[in-house]
Formats: C-alpha cells, sequence, structure tokens
C-alpha cells in the first residue's frame, strides 16, 4: 500500500544508533502533526536527510525524529522505520505516529502538499482500523509547532475521509491539481488584467485573501482593488514581476505554493 512513499533506503538514510523500538498497535491512539519550520529551506532527500542529521548528530537521537515527511510538492518520506517508535513528541512517542511538513506550516501547503498529508493520514487510520485522533504537537506541548495555517488546517478536518466501504466517494486530487494548472496556461500571451471578467479572475480573487492580500469580492471583475491586490502579492513573493497582471507564472505561485 506505500509504494508511492520514498522509503529510508531510497533517500540514503543512516541506520539507527540503537535498535528499533516497535509500536504497538494496541496502544497507538493519534497522530501528531509538525513542521521543520524551516522557511525557504531545502525540500527533498536533501532536506529529509539534513532532518535525520540534526537530529542524530545534534540532539543525539537514534535516528530522525519522525515517523513520516510530507514535503512541499506532497511527496512522502518514511522516517523512522514503518512501524517503530517515534522521537518527535516527547511523553507521546509510544502512543502516535507523528508526521512533519518539510516547511513552514504558518504558511498555505501546495494542493499537492495537502495531498500527500491526506493520504498519509488515511494510510494510518487504515492501519490502525480508524479510529486515531489527530492533533497538532502544539496540542500536546508548548511550542507553535506545526504554524497556523497547518493546524488549522488539520484541525478543520481537511484531513481524514472515513473509510466507509469501498464505495465511498473520493476526491481526485490529481485531477484538481492538473485542471487548476492547464487554466494558468495561455496565461503569457493573455494576462489576467484589470478590465476583464470570468471565472479565472473569480478563482484568484477568491485565494488572494489566503495570502493575505485583499481584492474586494470575488465577483469576477478586475478592478482596481484586485489589481492592488495581485500586486501586493506578486510584491510579498519576490520572484514576481509586480504589475498587478496574472501571467502563468503568478498564476501557478497563487494555487500551487
Ligand atoms: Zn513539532
Amino acid at each position: 500500500m506505500r509504494a508511492a512513499y520514498v522509503r529510508r533506503a531510497d533517500w540514503g538514510a543512516t541506520a539507527p544508533t540503537k535498535g528499533w523500538t516497535w509500536l504497538n498497535p494496541k496502544r497507538v491512539q493519534g497522530i501528531v502533526i509538525h513542521h521543520s519550520g524551516v522557511v525557504g529551506g531545502p525540500t527533498g532527500a536533501t532536506a529529509v536527510q539534513a532532518f535525520e542529521r540534526h537530529h542524530m548528530q545534534v540532539r543525539r537521537w537514534s535516528s530522525i525524529a519522525y515517523n513520516w515527511l510530507v514535503d512541499v510538492d506532497g511527496t512522502i518520506y518514511e522516517g523512522r522505520c514503518d512501524g517503530a517508535v517515534g522521537g518527535a513528541t516527547k511523553n507521546w512517542n509510544f502512543k502516535t505516529e507523528a508526521v512533519s511538513y518539510i516547511g513552514d506550516g504558518d504558511q498555505p501547503l501546495s494542493l499537492e502538499a495537502q495531498q500527500g498529508f491526506r493520504t498519509v493520514i488515511n494510510e494510518l487510520q487504515h492501519t490502525y482500523g480508524g479510529g486515531l485522533w489527530i492533533k497538532g504537537h502544539q496540542d500536546l506541548a508548548s511550542t507553535s509547532c506545526p504554524g497556523g495555517w497547518l493546524y488549522d488546517w488539520v484541525m478543520s478536518g481537511a484531513a481524514f475521509d472515513p473509510p466507509s466501504g469501498s464505495h465511498a466517494p473520493t476526491v481526485d486530487w490529481d485531477g484538481v491539481v492538473a485542471y487548476l494548472r492547464s487554466l494558468g496556461d495561455g496565461l503569457d500571451a493573455n494576462p489576467l488584467k484589470r478590465r476583464m471578467r470570468g471565472d479565472k479572475i473569480r478563482m484568484v480573487q477568491a485565494t488572494l485573501p489566503r495570502w493575505k492580500c485583499d481584492p474586494g469580492p470575488a465577483d469576477g471583475i478586475f478592478g482596481w482593488r484586485t489589481k492592488a491586490a495581485v500586486r501586493l502579492f506578486q510584491r510579498q513573493r519576490g520572484f514576481l514581476k509586480p504589475n498587478g497582471e496574472v501571467n502563468k507564472a503568478t498564476w501557478d505561485a497563487l494555487f500551487f505554493m
């Protein structure tokens, strides 16, 4: 079932300094969500290796602390060996599985990263029979981990579709992502800009508040206020030209970062 995960051997994990201690499935009660909190840090196997080095060489733990990690692009990494007791949640390691976001949970997660969390949480629910609670690290310790956006998203229940039989409808997230990306095609030739109207503009207006940019009501009309909000968003991202028009790069930054 976990074929899509990047296993320890595939990201170059180091053997633990002590042998594995195995979780007793009967004692496991929940899933704890963490984040690395690193803004603009490395991603992928480079990031996972960096956490492992930090946890083993600086903190002197036996292995990387998290059971699972979700990258910004939704890739799921096996942290501690599947089924082993983790080390990320003091006092709770024998009763929980710890899943960490590779990045800053104060920022909105991409759709791909959200899907990664959904996948790993659903897998864990299946592994333990569906009754696990989900909490943020901040519920169990004095910490801001896993960041405000990620905490709210997880606690609003976005993460778990209960296993209610084989005919339960499932959201086609890959399809949603592909669709959103395709809507951005052609925006380099014809960027969204002031005086235009339509559904794409409504979508842009609906997502700008997520980035704390206020375009006014999502009425599908690209007015001065929407332009100012787009420009503010572009300035905040740094790498986008702040011209108040939505080209492909701005579209992708709005919906996929
Ligand atoms: Zn944490």
